[in-house]
């Protein structure tokens, strides 16, 4: 009402807060000490949309808030207890006991969780993709996401290879990429691997995963007498993603959007927290 309504409208204008007020909220955000480290960790390294799974995923308020809530490192964490509550001795990791239990450790650094709830997480988000491709060529898609896609599958238009491990007699250079899919028609292939690291690594991820295949690029532009890009598709474990993903996912057949992959990952984290740190009610 308040457009037509003259007292209204009155009341709006007073209330707002001018400019320099709604800038100096958003600093004293970004500069806290705890609530702000976030930010500051990625605010190198990410890029604007790392926050767009908040508008456009279709996660529930209480996934959503679980996430941000551990962007701003306000869960219970034993760290936490023990240092600022004092309400604990030990700040160390409840499964590994070999850190201290802090947001960062429990979504992305904790060994014990590196064989399964992390893995589980990270197959997650190339199981997105590989459907896409599959959808593109017109290849057999896996009838939901728990099913594990074949090895190897093709059609007169393209072979996609899943999880598959190429011969090496080196053993040191990587041989495992999560997808390669071959366009026969295009001659060309890619090969696409998959991390979820922690937010702040996001960048080095990515260099990391193309040098880390530039062996198998060679080898298979050999092989198969084609064109081969390497690919890789990495989130934050808290959905930060570099500039350059829209980049990267443009390159693989089919349509996968930033979105799918970043709503993945942070659901799969929500799941981690709410297990580890025992929230149950909230999921
Ligand atoms: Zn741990």
């Amino acid at each position: 009402m308040a457009p037509k309504d003259e007292l209204l409208s009155e009341c709006l204008r007073q209330q707002k807060p001018d400019e320099s007020e709604e800038v100096e909220e958003q600093t004293a955000w970004r500069d806290k000490f705890l609530h702000g480290v976030y930010h500051r960790q990625i605010e190198k390294v990410a890029d604007i949309k790392t926050y767009q799974w908040l508008e456009n995923a279709g996660l529930t308020d209480s996934t959503e808030a679980l996430i941000i809530a551990a962007q701003e490192q306000a869960l219970s964490k034993r760290a936490r207890e023990a240092r600022v509550y004092h309400s604990r001795s030990d700040p160390r990791c409840r499964l590994c006991k070999d850190a201290s239990e802090t947001v960062q450790h429990i979504v992305a650094g904790c060994t014990m969780q590196a064989g399964s709830a992390y893995m589980e997480r990270h197959n997650q988000v190339p199981g997105i993709v590989y459907r896409n491709i599959c959808t593109q060529y017109r290849l057999k898609v896996p009838k939901s996401q728990w099913d594990t896609p074949p090895k190897v599958d093709e059609n007169n238009r393209a072979e996609i290879l899943w999880d598959f491990s190429f011969q090496t007699d080196k053993q040191l250079l990587a041989n495992l990429p999560d997808i390669v899919v071959v366009d026969k028609y295009q001659e060309r292939a890619v090969v696409v691997d998959v991390a979820i690291p922690a937010n702040s690594n996001i960048s080095k991820k990515e260099h990391e995963k193309v040098e880390k295949y530039q062996w198998l690029k060679e080898q298979l532009g050999q092989m198969w007498k084609v064109k081969v890009d390497v690919v890789p598709v990495v989130v934050g474990a808290l959905g930060a993603v570099t500039p350059k993903l829209g980049e990267w996912l443009w390159q693989i057949p089919g349509t996968t959007s930033e979105a799918s992959v970043q709503k993945c990952a942070v659901l799969e984290t929500a799941k981690i927290l709410c297990r580890i740190l025992k929230l149950r009610g909230l999921w």
